[in-house]
Formats: structure tokens, C-alpha cells, sequence
């Protein structure tokens, strides 16, 4: 019977799933590291989220038993992926359960720029009545040029098309005439979606091309009315010229799930009204987490030739 051993604390519908198929299912969801190596090698499966560190060490006390590590969520960054590939170890991950979770937060965030809800709130808590200067603007009528035209790219599009929104995207893959017809959206060059567009939204992943993508030039070609989301990574966006644009005026306000540094503390941003953030909560809904560790298993049991 083929063992698999839970580190991290994982939602009871994943660890039913895996034991209806027959395996033999323990959970530690609080097991320390030096544990782990000691238990790793009567497992032929370790199931993670971000807490436990698969170690190369891990990994080697794991060989020969140790077949797959499963990490419920995207980031890779507490599993060796070089000592697993060393090993024949499958590393498996969910990075499409958060997709509606983060589409709906930067809905959110536009919103909330827009309508300057947080600065609102601030103000009314400290007494005030800002009425007249939280005038905002809709999103109805407006256009959203989305960046990076995937999984969350493609969901914010089809959402911020049935607020009324009208869509450019800008990807470096081509994008299925059907893909961008549920959304409206036209496929354009990456001039155009930040000339032209009210709301930019930023979906592309974290690689050398990307880092710093939205650079100080970029920003200049954004309308100085237009509002800038970032839920994907803070390297994606210049932070320091991001603050400049945005205290000169020059672009009229932020929205950001993620930062160069987190938590930023410190950082010039959080000093602007015009800027709303978040601490990196795209994924972080009760349904993603579901979605995490369900997906993580019906993954697991693919791997194993196995059916949910
Ligand atoms: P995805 O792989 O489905 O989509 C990314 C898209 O970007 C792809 O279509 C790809 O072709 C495109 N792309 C890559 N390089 C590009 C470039 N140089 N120019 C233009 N397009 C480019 O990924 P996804 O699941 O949609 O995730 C998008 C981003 O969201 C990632 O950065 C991910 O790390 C981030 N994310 C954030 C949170 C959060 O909590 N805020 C949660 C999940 C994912």
C-alpha cells in the first residue's frame, strides 16, 4: 500500500480523496524538519503547502520510496526542485486553483481605486465626510488593457467584460480567436494597451524579461488618468518610478496585491492616497485553498494511474 505523508495543514477533502483511493494516509501538519528526514523514507508521498522545506536532504532520506512531492498552491520556492529532478522524484502544483480568486481581488482593486474606497475609509474613521472629493470614476465604458493574457489574464477580461468594460490584451503567445471572443477582446500590440487604456492589469509571470516590465518609459505612456493593478509580482513592476508617476500626478492611481519587497514596510507607496494594497491575498479565499489541495489530489492520483 502506497504511503503518503501530509506535513502541512491541508483540507480534509484532499486527505479523503487520496485514502478512498486506497492509500494510507498520515497527517503531521506541524512535523519539523529534522522529524522529516528521520520519518521521509517509509513515504512514498509528501504533501505540502509553504510551511515544510523539502530539502535536498529531505529528498535523499526519501530515495528510494519517495516518489512524488505534491505542493498545494504555485510557488516552488520550499521544494528543491534540482534534488528532486536528481532523484526521479515527481514535483507536483495547483498554480490554476487560484485563478478566480486573484481575477476577482483585482476587480476589487480597480474598484477600489476608482471609487477611492480605502481612502474613504480612512478618512471617515478619522471623523471626516469626504463626500465631494471621493468623486470617482466607473468602469463601465472604460477600457482595460490586460497584460499577460493566461489563466487570471483571460478570467479579470471575461468579468471586467460583464461590468462593461472594453478589452486589449497583450501577450507574447497568440491567443484562440474563441479565447478572446468571451471576453470581447482584441489582441494588440503592447503600445496600445497602454496609450489607450483607463485600467491596465498586470498577469504576466516573474522571468528576466518581465523584471521591471513596467519601467519608468512604460509609465509615461500610460494616460495620466488611467489606473495601474498589480497582482502578479511586485519585480514585474519599477516600484521607484511607479511612486513618481503617481505623486507627480502623472498617472492617476495603483492598485497592488504584491510588492518588490514583502511585507514592503517602509516603501514610499504606502504614503499616497491614490494607492491601494493588499498583502499579497490573490489566492488567499477559503475556495482556492479548497481548490489547492482537491486538484493536488485528483494530480497525485493521475500520476499514480489511479481515479479519484
Ligand atoms: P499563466 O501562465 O496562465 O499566464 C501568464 C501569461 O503571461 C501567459 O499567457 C504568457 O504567455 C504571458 N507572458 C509571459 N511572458 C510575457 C511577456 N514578456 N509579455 C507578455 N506576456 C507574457 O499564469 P497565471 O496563472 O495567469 O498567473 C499570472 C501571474 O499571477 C503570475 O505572475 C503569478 O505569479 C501571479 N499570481 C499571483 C497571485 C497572488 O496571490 N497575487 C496568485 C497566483 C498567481
Amino acid at each position: 500500500m502506497l504511503r503518503v505523508l501530509v506535513c502541512d495543514p491541508i483540507e480534509y477533502s484532499a486527505v479523503r480523496m487520496l485514502s478512498s483511493a486506497g492509500l494510507q494516509v498520515d497527517s503531521r501538519p506541524d512535523i519539523s524538519g529534522e522529524e522529516l528526514e528521520r520519518v521521509v523514507a517509509s513515504y512514498n508521498i509528501l504533501v505540502v503547502r509553504g510551511r515544510t522545506k523539502v530539502t535536498a536532504r529531505v529528498i535523499e532520506h526519501g530515495v528510494p520510496a519517495l516518489k512524488i512531492v505534491g505542493r498545494a498552491g504555485v510557488g516552488l520556492d520550499n521544494v528543491d526542485l534540482e534534488a528532486a529532478a536528481k532523484h526521479g522524484v515527481k514535483v507536483l502544483n495547483t498554480p490554476e486553483a487560484p485563478t478566480n480568486s486573484v481575477a476577482e481581488l483585482v476587480i476589487g482593486l480597480m474598484i477600489a481605486v476608482a471609487r477611492k474606497i480605502a481612502w474613504s475609509d480612512r478618512v471617515m474613521r478619522m471623523g471626516g465626510w469626504p463626500k465631494h472629493e471621493a468623486m470617482g470614476v466607473e468602469l463601465h465604458g472604460k477600457t482595460l488593457g490586460v497584460v499577460g493574457y493566461g489563466r487570471i489574464g483571460r478570467r479579470v477580461a471575461e468579468i471586467a467584460y460583464a461590468i462593461g468594460m472594453r478589452i486589449l490584451a497583450y501577450d507574447i503567445i497568440s491567443i484562440p480567436q474563441e479565447v478572446l471572443a468571451r471576453a470581447g477582446a482584441k489582441l494588440t500590440t503592447l503600445e496600445e494597451v497602454l496609450t489607450s487604456s483607463d485600467f491596465i492589469t498586470l498577469h504576466v509571470p516573474l522571468t528576466a524579461e518581465t523584471r521591471h516590465f513596467i519601467d519608468r518609459e512604460r509609465l509615461a505612456l500610460m494616460k495620466k488618468t488611467a489606473i495601474l493593478v498589480n497582482a502578479s509580482r511586485g519585480e514585474v513592476v519599477d516600484e521607484e518610478a511607479l511612486y513618481e508617476a503617481l505623486a507627480e500626478g502623472r498617472l492617476a492611481g495603483a492598485g497592488l496585491d504584491v510588492f518588490q519587497r514583502e511585507p514592503p514596510t517602509g516603501s514610499k507607496l504606502l504614503s499616497l492616497d491614490n494607492v491601494v494594497v493588499t498583502p499579497h491575498i490573490g489566492a488567499q479565499t477559503l475556495e482556492a485553498q479548497e481548490l489547492a489541495a482537491t486538484m493536488l489530489a485528483e494530480k497525485i492520483l493521475a500520476e499514480l494511474g489511479l481515479r479519484a
